[in-house]
Formats: C-alpha cells, structure tokens, sequence
C-alpha cells in the first residue's frame, strides 16, 4: 500500500568512530558503535512540508547490529542528544511550508505593491 502523506526520515549525522567507550550492546566491541541522526518529516506526495523532530538508531560496524533510541544506554544517550542538538535540519524539509507561505503571501504583497502604484 502506498501513502501519499505521512512521517518520513532522511539519515542528517553520523557520530565519529573516534569516540571512546562506546560499546556494541550486541558483541560488546569498544568503538565499534556509530550513531546516526535521523531527521523526521511530515511528507505530502513525497514533498516535505515540516520537520517532525529527530530520531537516533546506533549501529554496529563490528557485527552490523543496530538498535533503536529507546534500548540506548545512559551513556549512549548522552551521546545521541549532544549529536541530535548539533545536526541541524536541513532547509528543505521546510520546503512545503516555504512554498505554502509563498503561495499566501506572495498574492498578498502583489496586491499590496499594485495597490501603491495604484494609488
Ligand atoms: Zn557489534
């Protein structure tokens, strides 16, 4: 089944692998784990209309396990919020909005600029 509308997520950050002390919650390899921030969107025929928050799976390089926000460690979780406040989200997931305030504005100013010459 296909949804025209809904929440949809682009990957935005991935935590270095230089980080210390971060274990693989599966195989227990120190380093071997990466974050990756997940900018989540509300989409309308596949166009961005506005930005729905982030969302973080960590991963694996050692055993490609990866797991969700909700089964981070305290110590994982640290890391996820000091990434998920760095990685910005991208313009265009604003793009729907942009164009609907566009759309609303710019026939608005229009008026507005005939109506001053108009005058
Ligand atoms: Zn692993």
């Amino acid at each position: 089944m296909i949804f025209f509308y809904g929440i949809r997520s682009t990957h935005l950050q991935t935590l270095s692998s230089s980080h210390r002390g971060l274990q693989c919650r599966h195989c227990k390899t120190e380093g071997s784990t990466f974050v990756n921030v997940f900018g989540r969107y509300f989409h309308f025929f596949w166009i961005p209309l506005f930005p729905v928050g982030k969302t973080g799976v960590a991963e694996s390089r050692h055993c490609q396990y990866a797991w969700r926000k909700r089964e981070f460690s305290p110590q994982l979780k640290t890391e996820y919020k000091r990434l998920k406040e760095n990685a910005k989200t991208p313009v265009w997931h604003f793009i729907g909005l942009i164009l609907m305030v566009v759309l609303i504005v710019l026939p608005f100013v229009v008026s507005l600029v005939g109506r001053a010459f108009n005058a």
